[in-house]
């Protein structure tokens, strides 16, 4: 699907609300002449999409927006280090949940509240909050939590990943009967993602799926 396409949707909203200029292309964060998409016209060359990645059960389907190049990889890290909230609006327009999921609501990753109070804020939870506005599906934070502190995944390997997340969520039961979408930036290895999934289906919700803006090759 041709670029154009794909950003329609959201751009009204991003340039009503979202991006405040001017400001610097988010990619080279050098060239001053950016679109509303956020890019100068050489960085958005470079953007380059990524197919829907194979899921597994729990999950019930995934969404995935950008491969995760280099230029990519920089927003995400400086999205989670200094919560630039336009890079939540840029990454927010390679969100896109299906009508066919039929979704009731969307649920960040949760991140433990001693780890939230120490990084000042949840990058999951504000592009939640983002893509809700975006799409008018509500999101809570209320629903699915984060109940032990846990190792960084990405130093681990992926038996290790999973190991370590094991055990780690609760979901609240009032997710039941709902088809739930979980709002993450990176789909990596998934076992965050799948763990969740795990426990918002013991706890009943009917289906449970991924919306994520960027995974790296596999
Ligand atoms: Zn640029």
């Amino acid at each position: 699907m041709p670029i154009s396409d794909r950003l329609k949707p959201h751009i009204d909203f991003l340039a009503d609300s979202l991006m405040p200029g001017p400001y610097e292309c988010l990619f080279c964060e050098e060239e001053e002449n950016v679109g509303e998409d956020g890019l100068c016209d050489a960085c958005r060359e470079k953007l380059l999409y990524m197919p829907n990645p194979i899921y597994l059960q729990p999950l019930d389907g995934i969404t995935v927006g950008l491969r995760y190049t280099e230029e990519v990889a920089a927003c995400v890290m400086r999205f989670k280090r200094y919560e630039q909230t336009e890079y939540a609006g840029f990454f927010t327009q390679f969100l896109s949940v299906p009508e066919e999921w039929h979704a009731d609501l969307l649920v960040p990753v949760p991140m433990h509240p001693v780890k939230r109070h120490i990084r000042g804020f949840n990058h999951s939870e504000v592009l939640c909050a983002y893509l809700s506005h975006a799409t008018g599906i509500p999101y809570t934070t209320e629903l699915l939590f984060k109940t032990k502190l846990t190792f960084e995944q990405k130093k681990l390997t992926q038996p290790e990943r999973r190991r370590n997340i094991r055990g780690s969520f609760e979901a609240d039961s009032l997710v039941k009967g709902l088809n739930i979408v979980i709002v993450d930036d990176v789909f990596t290895t998934g076992a965050t993602v799948y763990e969740c999934a795990k426990v918002l289906k013991r706890s009943g919700a009917a289906k449970v799926y991924l919306a994520a803006v960027t995974s790296p090759d596999r």
